[in-house]
């Protein structure tokens, strides 16, 4: 079988298939620091503590999913993401403890409890990345190929039967088998003002969209509140994991204005209107009396960018950060084509809704990393007849800055119809993808507001936008 991205998801979920038994190919475009995984800083979310359970961890993720959650998704999440922590603890990553050596949990937005496990303070996904890579790279089971991008998905008779990928030099490589599994990241880097690493950009979404597979949620991207503003390092993200140890956000005034807690659609839109209140006004995070010690790699990159957190304040803005739509699946990562699976964050198996809550993303990707290499595993017997022929090489999928700048100003924080329309004449085919689903959802809710339907719709509630290249969206209500 194949898997396609070696960041969190793809690197444990190719572990979880070899377990299974399979054979399998991992293709990787980057090296590890062009992953969004390496760059994580918050951590897992996982209901590790006494004081508490999957049930309240759901709960806390269904509330900031504003009623568009797939139940059965966020409650697999729940229940599995203690089991994942302690395998990757067996692995040897070695998570953050307090002084009696009980893992140390921190606090983030939309958390009712402390409940998020660290490694490194900071560094929690280069420390990860870092030891599954390692763990990969001697697996006898797996083949590493990097670096080598995948370009085209090879489909026979309706079913995915394996890949067309290109060496760096320019070599062609067909890649049959019997699963292939996209672990290709977000497509956050597509908007403007990014906290993502520049290869974010959906690579795996106009793959499996090419291929026929149908793309969900598209409409859901979630701005993070809290990035930094500044002419160097514009965009560096300055996690929500301070803001849980005291810090404030504050306007020029130095008022506060938000609970810095609140869920970051909340934060980032209350942010959004305080910038735009007057020209030049600004809004500034006060670490002041935060122990940065537990963030040396925020603390250097601020320092590097002129700034020192423990004398003064730092101007922040949101900047696009998680796509929470993707390629469709169920709850073991099955697309809507056989024989291709997807997980991670090019996946939405309709686990986050409007919103995701922090640090589920990385529970995510091991969760269903682990459900995913697991079936895909136990499917990966070869096509039996012969497959018609491999597909040519699809062209690299890299927005034009003209299509990012859309992206920003019809897709951004607020959506207006005209504008949105606008991205539909986008050249760039997954643009115009998640502007027909933005279209479609008329309505605002989380990451979703319109400026011509400025509240929830009921009827909306738990439904789902799909899109296909060339039909219209359909509405789906999802178990
Ligand atoms: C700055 C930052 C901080 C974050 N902090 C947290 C946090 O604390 N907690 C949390 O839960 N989430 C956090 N997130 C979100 C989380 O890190 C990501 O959602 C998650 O790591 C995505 O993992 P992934 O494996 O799906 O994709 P990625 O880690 O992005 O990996 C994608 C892989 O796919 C490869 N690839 C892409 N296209 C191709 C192709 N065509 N062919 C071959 N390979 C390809 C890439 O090279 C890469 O190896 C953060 C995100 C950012 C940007």
């Amino acid at each position: 079988m194949a898997v396609v991205g070696a960041g969190a998801a793809g690197l444990y979920a190719a572990l979880a298939a070899a377990r299974g038994g399979a054979r399998v190919v991992l293709v990787s475009r980057s090296p590890l620091a062009e992953t969004a995984s390496y760059w994580a800083q918050g951590g897992i979310a996982a209901a590790l503590a006494f004081y508490d359970s999957p049930e309240r961890h759901l709960a806390d993720t269904v509330a900031a999913g504003r009623g568009a959650s797939r139940p059965t998704a966020a409650r697999v999440l729940c229940e599995e993401s203690p089991d994942v922590v302690r395998d990757l603890q067996s692995l040897g990553v070695q998570f953050d403890t307090d002084q009696a050596g009980r893992l140390a949990l921190g606090l983030e937005g939309g958390h009712s409890v402390r409940r998020v496990v660290h490694a490194g303070g900071s560094a929690t996904g280069r420390r990860i990345t870092r030891d599954l890579s390692a763990l990969v790279a001697t697996a006898e089971r797996i083949e590493v190929l990097e670096p080598a991008s995948a370009r085209s998905l090879w489909t026979s008779e309706g079913r995915c039967v394996g890949l067309v990928a290109e060496r760096r030099d320019g070599e062609p490589i067909e890649l049959l088998a019997g699963a292939t599994v996209l672990a290709t990241g977000g497509a956050a880097a597509l908007w403007r003002r990014t906290t993502n690493p520049p290869g974010a950009v959906g690579a795996g979404l106009t793959l499996a969209a090419a291929a026929g597979a149908a793309l969900a949620d598209l409409e859901f991207v979630q701005f993070h509140p809290t990035a930094l503003a500044s002419e160097t390092s514009d965009g560096f993200l300055i996690t929500e994991a301070i803001r849980g140890e005291g810090a404030l956000l504050l306007d020029d005034a130095g008022e506060r204005f938000v609970d810095e807690l609140a869920p970051r659609d909340q934060v980032a839109l209350a942010i959004q209107q305080v910038l735009r209140s007057s020209p030049g006004a600004r809004v500034f995070l006060d670490m002041r009396a935060v122990d940065m010690s537990q963030f040396p790699n925020v603390a250097a990159a601020l320092r590097r960018a002129g700034l020192d957190p423990a004398r003064e304040l730092v101007p922040v803005a949101p900047a696009a950060h998680y796509t929470m739509g993707g390629i469709a699946t169920d709850l073991d990562g099955r697309a809507s084509i056989d024989g291709l699976f997807a997980v991670g964050e090019c996946a939405c198996n309709g686990l986050h809704g409007a919103n995701r809550l922090a640090s589920n993303s990385l529970a995510e990707c091991f969760v269903f990393g682990r459900r995913a290499g697991a079936a895909a595993a136990a499917t990966a017997a070869p096509p039996a007849r012969e497959p018609e022929p491999a597909p040519p090489r699809g062209p690299d999928p890299l927005p034009q800055p003209s299509t990012r700048a859309a992206l920003w100003a019809h897709a951004g924080l607020e959506r207006s119809p005209e504008g949105l329309r606008e991205l539909m004449d986008d050249p760039f085919p997954l643009a115009r993808l998640f502007a027909g689903a933005a279209l479609r959802r008329e309505e605002s809710r989380g990451a979703h507001q319109r400026t011509d339907h400025r509240s929830v719709d009921p009827r909306l509630d738990g439904i789902h936008v799909l899109m296909r290249q060339d039909t219209e969206p359909q509405l789906e209500s999802w178990r």
